[in-house]
């Protein structure tokens, strides 16, 4: 299984959803965007791992994906909160930023 998100949806202005590969099968959806105002970036979601208090990729994974879809945010801290993040059908697919594809596209 490959630890990259696989889909992502923008959900707000500036807040990205990622859909990364469960091992069970499935995905777990990982939300990012500003909190506070934009003081801090927060990271929503629920997995096996999170729930025991474990490090998982997720984290890193989507708060690598939220910076190369936008370059010059700029936080003081990032949170993370422990809720499932449900797909919404007004979301906004998008490619998933910093994805080898995406890279390719801009380069081509
Ligand atoms: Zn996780």
């Amino acid at each position: 299984m490959r630890r990259e998100p696989l889909y992502a949806w923008q959900a707000g202005r500036d807040v990205l959803v990622l859909a990364c590969p469960s091992s069970r099968g499935g995905f777990y959806l990982v939300a990012v965007g500003p909190a506070d105002g934009g003081a801090d970036l927060v990271v929503v979601h629920e997995c096996p791992a999170a729930r025991a208090r474990r490090p998982c990729w997720h984290l890193a994974a989507a708060l690598k994906s939220y910076l190369a879809w936008r370059p010059g945010a700029r936080y003081g801290g990032v949170r993370t909160s422990l809720r499932p993040v449900r797909l919404n059908p007004s979301w906004k697919q998008v490619p998933v930023p910093g994805a080898p594809q995406t890279r390719t596209e801009v380069v081509a």
